[in-house]
């Protein structure tokens, strides 16, 4: 059983010794490995039973560490100044002597990579001195979490991973926004918390959209079934079912619903951001036929919830 724990320095012990440890970033939980410890990585995937085409992200406490792994191209380095550390990662040609292990990247001669902004993971970080492949924390293709407390329901019987991080509840609640700057024009691999409106702004970079699909190997975290709960879920619902549990956003809510959760009684995204993955778990429930979800605008932070949203639905 994992122990849930805020010892920063047992984390780096774990992870020194090549063993798992779940992080808490700001985004959503993660599972950290050392990156350049193929046993840590390929325990990753067991873990999670995640499809070993489907690249991780690699995490680091600063830019001056990236420098070995990858080119920091230009563009790179006006992203980075605008929005690390923060919930945005970056695609990027990986070096030749880069020490990654190649498992992390699928094979690629690219990586993924952030910092992230939760400080208890910045510190074991900093004090581990190796970059962590960090996906998170949950069955592959399941809801993510956002909670040590998720984590931990996951996998309580799993001997693979130790020790949770407790870092509180994680206040953007989905992932990162994750831009390619390999191909001639940036391209939005995955919408996040950072828009592209906001980077247009900030930094001038106009990016270029990735289209879903079902098994491109430079986007697989676009693969359509993601975020998956156990009953189904079903987009822009008006008018809900008695038996069914209603996932609402804003003030008018529509009555008829078994039970219901609201993302935002205000209309505010930011707020729907950071319960969307939580709100979807307590509803996940067999006392109810299917999970209905209102309309969520799409603006803003509403694309990056819309789009799990969609692929946690059925078809
Ligand atoms: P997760 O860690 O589960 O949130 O997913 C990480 C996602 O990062 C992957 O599913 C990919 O979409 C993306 N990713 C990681 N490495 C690469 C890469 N080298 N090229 C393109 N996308 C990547
Ligand atoms: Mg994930």
């Amino acid at each position: 059983m994992p122990e849930i724990s805020t010892d920063l320095d047992l984390a780096v012990h774990y992870l020194k010794d090549g063993a798992l440890v779940a992080l808490p970033t700001e985004t959503v939980y993660g599972v950290a490995g050392d990156a350049t410890n193929d046993k840590a990585v390929a325990n990753i995937f067991a873990l999670k039973k995640r499809p070993e085409f489907n690249p991780l992200i690699i995490h680091y406490p600063h830019i001056t560490f990236m420098n070995q792994d990858v080119e920091i191209t230009e563009l790179a380095k006006k992203l980075a100044n605008a929005f690390w550390p923060g919930p945005l990662t970056l695609v990027l040609p990986r070096r030749q002597e880069s020490k990654i292990s190649f498992l992390a990247s699928a094979g690629l001669d690219t990586l993924a990579v952030r910092i992230p902004s939760h400080p208890m993971t910045l510190q074991i970080l900093r004090n581990f001195g190796k970059p962590v492949a960090a996906p998170s924390a949950n069955p592959s293709s399941k809801v993510s979490p956002t909670s040590a407390q998720h984590v931990f329901d996951s996998f309580k019987n799993n001997p693979l991973l130790p020790l949770i991080i407790d870092g509180g509840a994680c206040h953007v609640g989905i992932e990162s926004t994750i831009i390619d700057l390999t191909v001639p024009i940036p391209k939005l691999l995955r919408p996040g918390k950072i828009t592209a409106e906001e980077i247009k702004n900030l930094t001038g970079i106009v990016l270029e959209n990735q289209s879903h699909s079902k098994s491109n190997p430079k986007a697989p975290g676009q693969l359509k079934v993601h975020y998956a709960p156990h009953i189904p879920l079903y987009l822009n619902c008006t008018a809900p079912k008695k038996d069914q549990a209603l996932l609402a956003f804003g003030p008018h809510i529509p009555k008829g619903a078994a039970y219901s959760l609201n993302l935002s009684p205000s209309g505010n995204l930011n707020e729907a951001a950071t319960n969307l993955f939580a709100m979807i778990r307590l509803l996940d429930n067999d006392r109810y036929a299917s999970i209905a979800v209102m309309p969520i605008p799409k603006e803003g932070l509403g694309h990056a919830i819309n789009d799990r949203l969609k692929r946690a639905a059925q078809e």
